[in-house]
């Protein structure tokens, strides 16, 4: 019989700080597989060519964890109630990234948990990811009933909205499966409505070339001044189509993990400064933020557009 039961997993997460834990069966993933191709197909990852790297990986789990049975999807809030100032002369970060790096805050937090469980039942193997690996995160957490995908690709929970952190952790164990929570983005628009740079070119389908977090963050290139006058003060990121989602208006609440609020006035930051900055300067401010993500060069790039 299994030590480890999903009311056990639950209890754990949640005493750790996860906010929401579901469960899926390990199946292959083959209807998301083939909306990744025709995504990748239409050339809309842009420059991201590691999403056309390890496919069969991506769709068949067993070939990164041999014994997979399970996938338990968890999610950390990260919402905090700061309000831009809307200054000129700065330029907003998108809210994930205000704060200390969630990789740093979430890998503990899932290493905490595979320690417990482990303790629990030492026959418990898992393999665990956060936003890293060939892994399709979103597609477990559908699975998983965390949330369903909205029309701008985000995983929206009906409790606390989408301003949510993604985590797995595959394994070995057999769990109840969660239900799947139905797409209740209905007739709504308005993310879509809202998009700046009309990156969302059908419903649940975002065309990287135009969106300002792929041009801002993984971009290597120079910023096409097409999009002069769209980018509405984004320096970093852009949180546009969920800022307007009637689900985070109703619904998000304050991040209990405090280290997701605003480090190091991170949330909105002087341009000039930016395009002034040296590297040991860039190295030190942002050591632990997502920030360092762009390196300086791609920080000053992305300050330069928004000032000209
Ligand atoms: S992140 Fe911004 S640019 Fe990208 S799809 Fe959403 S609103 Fe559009
Ligand atoms: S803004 Fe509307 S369409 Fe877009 S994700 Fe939210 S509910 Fe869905």
């Amino acid at each position: 019989m299994n030590k480890i039961t999903n009311d056990i997993v639950i209890q754990k997460a949640k005493s750790i700080g996860f906010d929401l834990v579901g469960f899926a069966k390990a199946d292959k993933l083959s209807d998301e597989i083939n909306r990744l191709d025709e995504w990748l197909k239409q050339g809309y990852q842009g420059g991201m060519k590691y999403m056309e790297r390890n496919i069969e990986k991506r769709k068949d789990v067993s070939l990164i964890f041999h014994d997979v049975k399970s996938v338990i999807s968890l999610a950390v809030n990260y919402h905090s109630n700061y309000k831009y100032t809307n200054n000129k002369n700065f330029g907003k970060v998108s809210s994930y990234a205000w704060g200390k790096d969630y990789h740093l805050i979430i890998w503990e937090m899932l290493e905490n948990l595979e320690s417990e469980l482990m303790e629990i039942d030492n026959e418990f193997k898992c393999k665990s990811y956060i936003d890293t690996g060939p892994v399709m995160d979103k597609a477990w957490a559908v699975k998983s009933g965390i949330g369903w995908m909205g029309k701008n690709s985000n995983i929206i929970n009906r409790e606390i909205g989408s301003w949510i952190f993604i985590a797995n952790i595959f394994t070995n164990y057999v769990f109840d499966y969660s239900l799947q929570i139905p797409d209740f983005c209905g007739s709504c628009t308005d993310c879509i409505d809202a998009c700046p740079t009309d990156a969302i070119v059908l419903d649940y389908v975002i065309d990287s070339n135009k969106c300002i977090s792929f041009l801002t963050i993984e971009n290597k290139g120079e910023i096409s001044q097409s999009f002069s006058d769209k980018f509405d003060g984004w320096l970093f990121g852009c949180d546009i189509c969920q800022d307007v989602c009637p689900w985070n208006i109703k619904f998000s609440q304050p991040a209990k993990i405090k280290e997701f609020n605003p480090i190091n006035n991170n949330a909105e930051i002087n341009l000039k400064d930016v395009t002034e900055m040296k590297n040991d300067e860039f190295k030190s401010r942002f050591a632990k933020s997502p920030i360092s993500r762009t390196k300086l060069n791609g920080l000053k790039r992305n300050a330069e557009f928004l000032i000209k």
